[in-house]
C-alpha cells in the first residue's frame, strides 16, 4: 500500500484541526497554504491562526481581482494578525500577452483563457510553492463536477507536492455554519449571489439552483472549468492512491 493510501486511511473520519495540525507538525517549515479568500479558505485560516505552528500563508494577486477580494485581503490580516505572502505575475509576461492578444483575452477561447491562467496563476503559484513539500488548499468535492473525486491526501504530480484538502468531505452549508459560528470574515460578494470567487472579469453571481461554480468561466463547458491551479491530481485518478510513477516515498519519511 502507498503512502498516500496509508495517510488517507490513516486520516480518516479525521477532523480538519486534526489533519492540519498533522501536516504542519510533521512538515515543520514545508507547509504551504495558498487562499483565494474564499469560505473555504476562510475557515483554514481561522484554524491555522488559533495553532500554535504556522504554515507559509500566499495568495495570488493576478491584477484582475474584484476590490471586495483586496478588502477581504486587509480585514484577514488585521483580524488573524496572520502574515499572507502575496505573489503577483511575472510583468514580462503579462505585457507581452496583452501586447499580443488584448487586455481581455480570455473571452476569445479556452486557450487564450488558459494563457491568461497560466500567466496570472499557475507560473506565480510555481514560484511560491517552490521549496515546500505539502501544499494545503479549501477544496471540496461539492464544488464541482471537476472536483468530486478528490481526497484528503493526494500528489501534485505538475507541482511535485503532497496536497492536503482538509475540507475535502465538508458542505457548503457545513462551512457557512462554521463561519457564522465563529465570526469568520469574508468576502462581501458572497451576500451577492456569488458562490465562487476569482478574478473581477471571469466571475458573476449564480441564480438560485445553480451549480456553485456556475459563476466562473460562464462562458465554458463544466468540464474545462479549472485553471490549471489544482488540474494535476483533478485529472487523474491515480493521483489519490498514487504518485504517478514518481518515486516520492522521500517526502513521506518525516511521518513515520
Ligand atoms: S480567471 Fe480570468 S482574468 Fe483571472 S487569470 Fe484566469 S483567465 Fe485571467
Amino acid at each position: 500500500m502507498n503512502k498516500v493510501n496509508e495517510l488517507n486511511i490513516f486520516l480518516k473520519n479525521k477532523d480538519a484541526r486534526f489533519i492540519l495540525e498533522y501536516f504542519i507538525k510533521s512538515y515543520s517549515g514545508k507547509t504551504a497554504f495558498s487562499t483565494s479568500f474564499s469560505i473555504e479558505d476562510q475557515v483554514i485560516t481561522h484554524i491555522l491562526s488559533e495553532l500554535t505552528l504556522q504554515p507559509k500563508i500566499f495568495t495570488l494577486d493576478t491584477g484582475r481581482l474584484p476590490e471586495e477580494t483586496y478588502k477581504i485581503i486587509d480585514r484577514t490580516r488585521e483580524s488573524y494578525g496572520v502574515d499572507i505572502e502575496i505573489y503577483f505575475p511575472n510583468f514580462d509576461s503579462v505585457e507581452k500577452m496583452v501586447r499580443e492578444k488584448g487586455v481581455n483575452l480570455f473571452y476569445n477561447s479556452i486557450e487564450d483563457r488558459k494563457l491568461c491562467c497560466h500567466v496570472r496563476k499557475i507560473e506565480p503559484l510555481k514560484r511560491a510553492l517552490k521549496g515546500f513539500e505539502v501544499w494545503i488548499t479549501g477544496l471540496r468535492r461539492e464544488q464541482s463536477i471537476t472536483r468530486k473525486n478528490i481526497n484528503v491526501v493526494e500528489y501534485d504530480d505538475i507541482n511535485q507536492i503532497i496536497k492536503v484538502n482538509p475540507l475535502f468531505n465538508w458542505t457548503e452549508e457545513d462551512v457557512w455554519d462554521y463561519i457564522r459560528k465563529n465570526n469568520i470574515p469574508y468576502n462581501s460578494l458572497y451576500d451577492k449571489n456569488y458562490k465562487s470567487i476569482g478574478c473581477e472579469p471571469c466571475t458573476r453571481a449564480v441564480r438560485p439552483n445553480e451549480d456553485i461554480r456556475a459563476g466562473r468561466w460562464w462562458w465554458e463547458n463544466p468540464e474545462t472549468k479549472e485553471c490549471r491551479l489544482h488540474l494535476a491530481c483533478l485529472n487523474s485518478s491515480r493521483m489519490s492512491t498514487g504518485f504517478g510513477g514518481h518515486d516520492k516515498e522521500e517526502l513521506f519519511e518525516k511521518q513515520k
